[in-house]
């Protein structure tokens, strides 16, 4: 795994904490994207080098939605940035890493995604991104 590509924040409403973050980061959001596959829509800021993922839920039964009901907002995953993700899920499958999903996603802002559960990496939600060339 090389860094982290970004830190995803579940937030309520969308235009709301994007006027919030867009102030405390004194940025814009760069980028909105809807992923309708997981049920959110996401909004991106440039911080420095870092990336803010900010998620909002559109489907009452999306993942966002049942963490948002669950825990409320805050953050709500690390993703890392990785070359090969088909070779880092096989290597995480081997360690004993239970993965939410089998196969690599389509993910927001261009990029395959998988996530690995919190459950086996003390309560932190992992997502591994590898960006489509
Ligand atoms: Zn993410």
């Amino acid at each position: 795994m090389n860094k982290i590509e970004h830190i995803g924040i579940a937030v309520n409403d969308l235009t709301q904490a994007c006027s919030v973050y867009e102030k405390l980061f004194d940025t814009v959001c760069y980028k909105i994207e809807a992923v309708a596959s997981e049920g959110v829509n996401t909004a991106f800021l440039k911080v420095g080098v870092n990336k803010i993922e900010l998620l909002a839920s559109t489907a009452d039964e999306s993942p966002i939605a049942k963490f948002l009901t669950k825990k409320g907002e805050g953050i709500h995953h690390i993703a890392f940035d990785v070359d090969d993700i088909y070779a880092e899920m096989k290597r995480l499958k081997a360690e004993g890493f239970t993965l939410l999903n089998d196969e690599p996603k389509k993910g927001a802002d261009n990029k395959l995604i998988c996530f690995v559960h919190p459950k086996e990496a003390n309560g932190v939600l992992i997502e591994l991104c590898q960006e489509i060339k």
